[in-house]
């Protein structure tokens, strides 16, 4: 799934070019993919985008007349295009704006099953559909992170995941951070040293700022990724296999030698059942 560093690069590519020119023809959506009726999708027709903004995963692009806000969730498999006029898209997007100029933002999804969604809002709508959010995962500062890590005892990977503390933050990107600080993914938050607390927070800074700015330069999953997804390749620091464990519906990735001491974790929800 996109995580902060992919969605920002996306809405850093996309932030010109929406507000080139107005909206000409806003639709179709599929049925699955729009998640509001009123108002209908075709109020955004001779209106202009602001540009393109980004809150935790989502992308939002306002218009510029300050009354509308279309909000964009991609979830695991949507990607957003900006087709230049005249470029060759998809026949049957999941959404399609049509600017005058010719050019089209479409949205398309891989897969039968539609779970990303458009959602058309006016501002004040959108602020309370973002409400839940917790603060953005980069530029977060160590004292405030401190203090969501004190506020219930969690385990890091779960806790770096849940977007109502730290938004942004997904399961690759956790576990490349956890990586990168050396502290293992089943840790408890309350039981970090202040100066692992310190390492936690410049690691979350460090690595979502690495992967922005390799997506930027159009980077691929395997020159990202050091740890996510890479079981049983040599770990970049000390050339131990990576370790990989199942936990929350999540696969988790680590390396033994520098996240947590040569002990190779178990599966949680296993391990309960055999107790
Ligand atoms: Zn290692």
């Amino acid at each position: 799934m996109p995580e902060l560093p992919e969605v920002e690069a996306w809405r850093r590519a996309l932030d010109g070019p929406v507000r080139a020119f107005p909206i000409e023809r806003a639709g179709p959506a599929h049925v699955a993919t729009l998640k509001t009726f009123d108002p209908p999708l075709s109020a955004l027709e001779g209106r202009q985008f602001a540009g393109a903004d980004r809150r935790a995963k989502r992308l939002l692009f306002p218009t510029d007349d300050g009354e509308l806000v279309v909000l964009v969730h991609l979830m695991t498999a949507g990607r957003l295009r900006y087709l230049r006029p005249g470029e060759k898209g998809p026949k049957t997007p999941a959404l399609r704006l049509r600017f005058t100029d010719g050019a089209e933002l479409v949205l398309t999804e891989a897969g039968s099953k539609k779970r990303a969604g458009v959602w058309l809002l006016t501002p004040e709508a959108a602020e309370a559909e973002l409400s839940h959010l917790g603060p953005e995962a980069i530029g977060l500062g160590s004292e405030r992170f401190a203090g969501i890590l004190q506020a219930e005892s969690r385990r890091l990977h779960s806790l770096l995941r849940d977007q109502r503390l730290i938004a942004g933050i997904g399961r690759a990107w956790a576990n490349e951070i956890l990586h990168q600080a050396k502290l293992s993914p089943f840790a408890l938050s309350t039981e970090l040293s202040p100066e692992q607390v310190e390492r936690l927070a410049r690691a979350i800074d460090e690595e979502l700022s690495r992967g922005l700015e390799m997506r930027e330069r159009g980077a691929k999953d395997a020159q990202v990724y050091r740890v996510h997804d890479r079981l049983g390749e040599p770990c970049p620091v000390c050339g131990t296999p990576i370790a990989r464990v199942d936990y929350e519906e999540h696969t988790i990735y680590y390396c033994p030698t520098c996240q947590t001491g040569g002990r190779v974790l178990k599966d949680r929800r296993l391990s309960r059942l055999l107790r």
